[in-house]
């Protein structure tokens, strides 16, 4: 059955809000490696892991191992309602490397699940529905994690089930804080908190739900100190700071496990999903016991932390740990952070990220209006040419790298040509306009 065929029932039978990417979407049938292969046979240097889900590549024996041995038991799902060994193993595990003090962790199935968990616990925790979150933040598809998502585009809902005010994000090329130095960027924006916290929200916030590097929006970082300078002004009102850890977690910023961890300081909660799965469905919260512990009611799970997916973790988890895929992201993501910088394209106005999480702001030539057009036409040159990307930010002209934290240097040389060809071509076809 060609892939046409296949598009045409998705759009006859899915909802329209479930897009695929590129002009003719692709079907991915089988991965080795950071390398996939399509329908129809071409494969594909994966720059984008699903959108950086896929933490340590394909078809990784370790894991499939690891997930055959649970099925082979004949007991792929577990409730809640029963112990589950696969589980209580990969909690501690998680718990042991989270950084947390006195760490307890719920498995779910998903970021959205994660983060509307972590919604939960800080708003009965704290007794208020008031949430701080950020401006071109994404934090899931539920109505909660919907409701402080700070990206229009993704906003499905502007009825939220909580109230919220949003921060400035770390964007400064363009907006209020522009051009700003660290120092002076984190001082504005701890003055803009303690502006909010006095004159629009009303009496006690629960917390601030922030990611380090915001995914969706396009790797936008604030600068390292950023949160413990915030975190000090939210101690003075007993608000907890979530850390959506979603896309940063596991080493994949290079110099850190977390994203937190670059910023001095510790949060309250963190979330996890995507590549702890590595394909498998998978995601949680990390949090200070008694903010854990504070739900009076029993809670249940139907397959939160089965112990296929809890089998699945623990693969991945020990694999990230026992082949320093930390060292391996900061070493191979910084040639390939180098690389891009020296292409000088000029229709990039910033590259930005760290370790294997890397973007590319395109704008058009000269100006830092941005060029959403030209973002596309990158995403299918790379792809005719055997390459994998993702898109994203505000505008939707960033390209967005997040390869498997595997990546070798020849790898990384091979996309870094492909992309320097489509950024060439890209330029082209800004320059004919
Ligand atoms: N938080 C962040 C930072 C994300 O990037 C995403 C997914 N793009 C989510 C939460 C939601 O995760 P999921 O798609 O697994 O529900």
């Amino acid at each position: 059955m060609s892939t046409d065929d296949l598009l045409a029932r998705h759009r006859a039978v899915l909802p329209n809000w479930i897009n695929p990417l590129y002009a003719e979407p692709i079907e991915l049938v089988s991965g080795a490696g950071c390398r996939v292969t399509d329908a129809a046979g071409r494969t594909y240097l994966d720059f984008f892991g699903g959108v950086l889900t896929t933490m340590i590549g394909y078809d990784i024996p370790e894991i499939s191992d690891a997930v055959r041995a649970q099925l082979d038991k004949g007991i792929a799902h577990s409730s809640t309602l029963y112990l589950i060994r696969k589980q209580v193993e990969l909690a501690e595990k998680i718990a042991k490397v989270s950084g947390i003090p006195d760490a307890k962790v719920f498995l779910a199935n998903s970021g959205t699940e994660a983060n509307d968990t972590a919604l939960l616990l800080a708003t009965q925790f704290r007794r208020s529905n008031q949430i701080l979150a950020v401006r071109n933040s994404y934090h899931g598809r539920s109505f909660a994690a919907l409701g402080v998502t700070g990206q229009r585009s993704w906003s499905a809902t502007s009825l939220s089930p909580v109230n919220v005010s949003y921060l400035h994000s770390g964007d400064r090329l363009r907006g209020l804080l522009a051009g700003l130095s660290d120092a002076e960027y984190i001082a504005r924006s701890v003055a803009d908190l303690r502006e909010l916290l006095a004159t629009t929200t009303a009496g006690d916030v629960a917390c601030l739900i922030a990611e380090p590097i915001q995914g969706v929006g396009g790797f936008v970082a604030p600068p390292d100190g950023y949160f413990k300078a915030i975190k000090e002004v939210l101690d003075e009102h007993g608000i907890l700071w979530v850390s959506d850890e979603v896309q940063t977690g596991w080493g994949r910023t290079g110099e850190h496990f977390w994203g937190y961890q670059a910023h001095d300081a510790v949060p309250d909660m963190l979330t996890f999903a995507k590549g702890i799965g590595n394909g498998f469905t998978l995601g949680g919260v990390v949090a200070r016991g008694e903010v854990m512990d504070c739900l009076s009611a029993i809670s249940f799970n139907t397959f939160g932390g089965n112990p296929v997916s809890s089998s699945a973790g623990q693969a991945v988890l020990d694999y990230v740990l026992s082949h320093d895929l930390q060292a391996n992201a900061a070493r191979v993501g910084g040639l390939l952070h180098t690389g891009l910088r020296e292409l000088n394209s000029p229709i990039v106005a910033e590259v930005r990220g760290r370790g294997l999480m890397l973007a590319l702001e395109l704008v058009r030539p000269g100006s830092l209006d941005p060029a959403p057009e030209l973002a596309v036409k990158v995403l299918e040159e790379t792809k005719a040419n055997g390459l994998l990307v993702g898109k994203g930010g505000l505008y939707g002209n960033v390209i967005r790298m997040g390869p498997p934290l595997t990546l070798t240097e020849a790898e990384a040389k091979e996309g870094l040509d492909i992309l320097a060809g489509a950024l060439a071509r890209a330029y082209e076809q800004a320059t004919r306009a």
